[in-house]
C-alpha cells in the first residue's frame, strides 16, 4: 500500500515538473510572439520626420493626363521575345513617345536626357546640393509576348474596364516607368529644383536579361565614378488577401532576388537501328535523369534568407495562434516549410526550385536544360516608409529576376518595390493573361514617386530598424 502510495506521488511529481517545463516554454514562446508586436509598432515613429514640399493632390486634368499617357505607353507594343528577337520600331517608337508625353521633364535644365545602347534611357536629374549622394529609380519599357486571342481585350488596346487599365505592360513594367516621369513632370511643372541628385534608368531588354540596356547604363554611370546611396525597381508589391491569415495589406520590399542557373544535361550513345536497339536508350537514361530530378528536390532552406524577416515582422498582424508561429520560426520553420512547399507559389520561398525547360530527342544527342533557381543569401538592407499613415512596409524576397542585379556595384542599398496592390487572383496576370491595373492604384503609383523625390532630398534618411529584425 505504501508502496503504491510512493509510486503515485513520484509520477504527479514528474507531471507536474513535466507541465511546468511545458509553461515555462509556452511563456517564452508568447513572450516572443508580443515582443514582435512591440517591435513592429515602433516603425512608424521613425519616418514621422518625413515632409513632401509640395503636396501631390492632382487636379481633374492632370488625373486625365497621366491616363492618358498610360494608355499611350500601353499601346506601343514594346515586345521582347530574345536578345535579337524585338521590334526595333515599337522601341524607338516609344523613345519618340516620351519626350511627347514629358515635356517639361525633356526640356528642362535640370535634365540631361541620354540614349543608351540604341533604345534605353537614362536620365539624369542635377540636384543643387553636390554633398548628397545620389540615387536612381529604375524601370524597363519591353513587354513579354501577350497571344491576342486568350486575352478579353487586345493586349495592346489599353482599354478601359470597370476601372482597371487592361494592357500588356499593365503591371510588368509600363505604370512604374511612366509614374516615374510623370511624378517628375508634375513635380518640375510645379517649380521643384531638387537638392539630391538623382537618376532615372529606362531598360529595354530586362525580360531577356537587361544584358544591352541595364547593363550599359550600369557601365555608363561606373565609367563616371558614380556610387549611389540607393536604388529603387521593380519587384515587389502591395500583396492584398495572398499571406494567409493576414487581414490587411502588406507592402514587401524585396531587398534580394533569386539568382538562376541554367544546366543542360545530354547523352551520346553509340547509334544504331532503332529494330536492333541497345538495351538503354539516349532517351530512357535522361527520362530517368529528369524524373530523379523532379523526385529529388532540392532542400528546405526556408528561415535562413529574408523571408524570415519578413514573416516574423508580419506576426504582430496575424492571428492567434498564426502569430506565434510566424514569431517563433525558430521552432516552427520545418512546419510552416511543409505547408509551404505544398503550392508553386510559396514553394519557390521554400527552396532553391528546379524546372526542365527543354528536351531535345530524336537526334544523335539527346539533351535536356535544366533551371535551378537558387534561394539567395541573408537579408541586406533596412526598409523605408513613405507615409506614417499609410502601410507598414517589410522585408522580402523578390522569386524573380530583375534588371537591379547589373546595378550591384553601384550600391548595395537595393530595394524593388513597386506600390501595386496585387491580390490572389492577379498573380496570374504578370506575363500573364489580362494583365491590368486599377485607375485609382495607377493614381497612387505616380503619387508615391512624387512623394518619394522629394522625400529623397532629405540630408539624412530616417534611421534604420533593421535592429528590431533581429530579436
Ligand atoms: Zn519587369
Amino acid at each position: 500500500m505504501k508502496n503504491t502510495k510512493g509510486k503515485i506521488k513520484v509520477t504527479l511529481i514528474i507531471l507536474l515538473v513535466l507541465l511546468s517545463v511545458f509553461l515555462i516554454f509556452l511563456s517564452a514562446l508568447l513572450i516572443r510572439t508580443y515582443t514582435f508586436s512591440a517591435a513592429g509598432n515602433q516603425d512608424r515613429s521613425s519616418f514621422d520626420t518625413v515632409v513632401a514640399g509640395f503636396a501631390a493632390n492632382f487636379s481633374k486634368t492632370e488625373r486625365t493626363r497621366l491616363l492618358d499617357n498610360l494608355k499611350g505607353a500601353l499601346r506601343i507594343p514594346t515586345v521582347n521575345r530574345g536578345a535579337t528577337d524585338f521590334d526595333s520600331s515599337s522601341l524607338e517608337e516609344f523613345g519618340n513617345f516620351l519626350p511627347k508625353v514629358f515635356p517639361t521633364v525633356f526640356s528642362s535644365n535640370l535634365v540631361q536626357h541620354e540614349i543608351i545602347a540604341n533604345y534605353s534611357h537614362l536620365f539624369t536629374v542635377r540636384g543643387s546640393n553636390d554633398s548628397l549622394q545620389p540615387y536612381m529609380l529604375i524601370a524597363h519599357l519591353d513587354v513579354v509576348p501577350a497571344l491576342e486571342e486568350e486575352w478579353d481585350v487586345p493586349p495592346f488596346s489599353a482599354e478601359e474596364r470597370d476601372g482597371y487599365l487592361y494592357g500588356r505592360g499593365a503591371m510588368d513594367d509600363k505604370a512604374s516607368l511612366m509614374g516615374i516621369l510623370q511624378a517628375l513632370e508634375f513635380l518640375l511643372k510645379r517649380g521643384y529644383k531638387p537638392c539630391r541628385s538623382f537618376y532615372i534608368g529606362i531598360g529595354h531588354d530586362e525580360e531577356v536579361g537587361g544584358n544591352n540596356g541595364a547593363r550599359n547604363i550600369a557601365t555608363v554611370l561606373q565609367s563616371r565614378g558614380i556610387k549611389l546611396s540607393f536604388l529603387l525597381d521593380e519587384g515587389s508589391f502591395i500583396l492584398s488577401g495572398i499571406v494567409p491569415g493576414l487581414n490587411k495589406n502588406a507592402a514587401i520590399i524585396a531587398t534580394s532576388e533569386k539568382g538562376f542557373a541554367t544546366i543542360s544535361l545530354s547523352v551520346s550513345v553509340d547509334t544504331g537501328h532503332s529494330s536492333m536497339p541497345p538495351k538503354e536508350t539516349s532517351i530512357g537514361i535522361l527520362a530517368a535523369a529528369v524524373s530523379k530530378l523532379e523526385k529529388n528536390p532540392m532542400p528546405r532552406m526556408f528561415g535562413q534568407g529574408p523571408e524570415r524577416g519578413l514573416f516574423e515582422h508580419l506576426s504582430p498582424q496575424l492571428r492567434f495562434p498564426l502569430n506565434m508561429v510566424m514569431a517563433n520560426l525558430w521552432l516552427f520553420s520545418p512546419i510552416v516549410s511543409r505547408m509551404m512547399e505544398k503550392k508553386p507559389s510559396t514553394n519557390s520561398l521554400v527552396r532553391t526550385t528546379t524546372a526542365v525547360t527543354e528536351f531535345y530527342a530524336g537526334i544523335k544527342i539527346k539533351a535536356i536544360r535544366v533551371f535551378y533557381a537558387p534561394c539567395p543569401g541573408l537579408i541586406t538592407a533596412v526598409s523605408k516608409s513613405r507615409d506614417r499613415k499609410c502601410y507598414k512596409y517589410k522585408l522580402g524576397l523578390c522569386i524573380a529576376n530583375t534588371d537591379t542585379r547589373h546595378y550591384l556595384k553601384l550600391t548595395k542599398q537595393l530595394y524593388r518595390f513597386i506600390p501595386m496592390i496585387l491580390k490572389q487572383e492577379d498573380l496570374t496576370r504578370i506575363h500573364g493573361v489580362n494583365e491590368r491595373i486599377s485607375i485609382k492604384n495607377y493614381e497612387e503609383i505616380v503619387e508615391f514617386y512624387f512623394r518619394l523625390l522629394q522625400n529623397s532630398d532629405l540630408s539624412s534618411l530616417p534611421p534604420s530598424h533593421i535592429s528590431s529584425c533581429n530579436l
